[in-house]
């Protein structure tokens, strides 16, 4: 339904066709509502998001690996439930980043502390 066809249909409602009039006032009592609700929302939500893309930037210049929380350090390599001994992600990925990059390499100037004291 077009701008064009909502338009059409009021300008008719207007003429006095009663049912039609009927039609846009039980229209806009449904609509009015859901809109005041919605419109707020999205926009609490759109911000949000916004926030948090315009954070990105500046946590990706001070991330930093070393700093990074995982699963296996923080229960002490044990799982909770089980107490079966878990292996150590950080250390899967320190030998893989050591593998894959030189010292001397580096990616974007954003990740450049990752590869900085690349060592456990
Ligand atoms: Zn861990
Ligand atoms: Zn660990």
């Amino acid at each position: 339904m077009s701008v064009f066809h909502i338009s059409a249909v009021v300008f008719r409602a207007a003429e006095g066709d009663q049912e039609t009039l009927t039609l846009v006032i039980s229209t806009a009592a449904i609509l009015c509502p859901v809109t005041l609700v919605l419109l707020p929302l999205m926009n609490y939500l759109g911000m949000s998001i916004m926030r948090d893309v315009y954070q990105l930037p500046d946590q990706l210049n001070k991330f930093r690996l070393q700093d990074a929380e995982c699963f296996c350090c923080t229960h002490h390599h044990r799982h909770p439930e089980t107490g079966q001994e878990l292996i150590c992600d950080r250390e899967l990925v320190y030998q893989t980043l050591t593998d894959s990059y030189s010292p001397s390499q580096r990616l974007g100037s954003g990740f450049k502390h990752i590869f900085v004291e690349l060592s456990p």
